[in-house]
């Protein structure tokens, strides 16, 4: 998944980065141990407006789908 357009000002100078803490922003489903390094959440900004629209990254999205089955 990624942002190309922003859903607020319809602008399309969208830049992509991290949202950092003390270390990179991470998602932990409740199902999976620790299995990630650094961050897993990947964000895209509009260069317009400043609205902020975040991804978990496909790789802890397949682990969480192949831990369902
Ligand atoms: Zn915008």
């Amino acid at each position: 998944m990624s942002m190309t357009e922003c859903p607020k000002c319809a602008s399309a100078q969208i830049e992509q980065g991290w949202i950092l803490s003390a270390g990179k922003i991470a998602f932990r489903s409740d199902g999976l141990s620790y299995p990630f390094e650094g961050g897993n959440v990947r964000t895209y900004v509009c260069l317009d407006c400043g609205y902020t629209e975040s991804y978990v990254v496909k790789e802890y999205l397949e682990k969480m789908n192949s831990n369902k089955k």
